[in-house]
């Protein structure tokens, strides 16, 4: 075998192992795309999922609040606000008492002639 052909015959196997690599490559390549579309899939699911449990989340805030706006006291925040004025307005009857020993409503400044109501939440 001459020199020649003995350079040829090296760059050529060189050649090869490059092609072997290069399909190695691809078919690495592959998985990873396959790979990377499971990711993006279960990313999209999860992402569902947290929209789902943000307007979940959202729901019952926005019910607690409900629930809150009826029963809570507008002055003292703490109290059930269970009597009501001539006006329409609840609070709880210890802030009617501090608050309103001049029968004026702290919500409408209206008067009020007769003792606050009380009122009884099913
Ligand atoms: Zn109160
Ligand atoms: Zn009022």
């Amino acid at each position: 075998m001459g020199v020649r052909a003995k350079i040829v015959g090296e760059i050529e196997a060189t050649a090869q192992q490059y092609q072997l690599k290069a399909q190695e490559c691809q078919s690495r390549a592959e998985v990873f795309e396959k790979e990377l579309l499971q990711v993006k899939d279960e990313k999209s699911k999860t992402e569902l999922e947290l929209s789902q449990i943000r307007t979940e989340v959202y729901q019952l805030q926005t019910k607690y609040d409900e629930k809150e706006e009826r029963e809570l006291c507008t002055l003292c925040l703490e109290n059930t606000r269970d009597h009501t004025l001539e006006c329409g307005h609840y609070f709880c009857l210890s802030c009617i008492n501090e608050y309103m020993a001049a029968k004026t409503c702290a919500m409408c400044r209206q008067s009020f002639q007769r003792a606050p109501l009380k009122i009884y939440f099913s």
